[in-house]
């Protein structure tokens, strides 16, 4: 079927609107979540450790999530345009690793930066950085855009503010809908 990877920066809410998805029969599968289990194997504890390591190890971890995820059909991978590390935004999706994927749609899930950094205050269970959101956001359009160029990707935006998840839901079937009608079509001529 498809694959469609779903990008935001961290407490925009994307988990949130890829569950209300999962009617659709994609397999959601967190790129993080990959990454960490490898990185678990080497000693790292925990989650919001993986941003901090030199840049080099995550690139390794990177591609061998990549990898790994390639090999999957018909999944939503729930991930990130760009990372902030301590030396800079790493692309979440450089060439080796979106042409690993071959996705068919890269979906931005966006916000008002004063409503993610709302949203962060609120979320204990993870360790935030404070960084410039309006920034990153534009980051991840234009890393979003270089993966799409290289893959042939579509591009498409959810918003999801405040009190509208259900438009961001709503945004986010439509997008899969027209991808799942996509596919029908091209079978039906096969
Ligand atoms: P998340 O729970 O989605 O914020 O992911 C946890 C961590 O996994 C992130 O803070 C990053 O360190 C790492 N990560 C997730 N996706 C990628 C990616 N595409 N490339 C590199 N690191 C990633
Ligand atoms: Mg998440």
């Amino acid at each position: 079927m498809s694959i469609v990877i779903v990008t935001g920066v961290p407490g925009v809410g994307k988990s949130t609107v890829m569950n209300a998805a999962k009617d659709f029969g994609y397999n959601i599968v967190n790129f993080g979540t990959t990454m960490f289990e490898e990185a678990q194997k080497e000693g790292v504890s925990k989650r919001d450790d993986l941003r901090k390591l030199p840049v080099d190890v995550q690139k390794r971890l990177q591609r061998q999530a990549g990898e790994k995820i390639g090999q999957m059909d018909n999944v939503i991978v729930d991930t990130h345009a760009s990372i902030l590390t301590p030396s800079g935004y790493l692309p979440g999706l450089p060439e080796w690793t979106v042409k690993a994927i071959m996705p068919n749609t890269i979906v931005l899930v966006e916000a008002l930066p004063d409503e993610i950094e709302n949203r962060r205050s609120k979320d204990t269970s993870r360790a935030r950085d404070s960084d410039d959101i309006g920034l990153h956001q534009r980051i991840n359009r234009e890393y979003a855009i270089a993966a799409a160029f290289m893959t042939g990707a579509t591009v498409g935006f959810v918003p999801n503010n405040d009190n509208k998840i259900d438009v961001a839901v709503e945004e986010f079937k439509k997008i899969l809908e027209k991808l799942i009608l996509f596919a029908e079509l091209i079978l039906s001529q096969m």
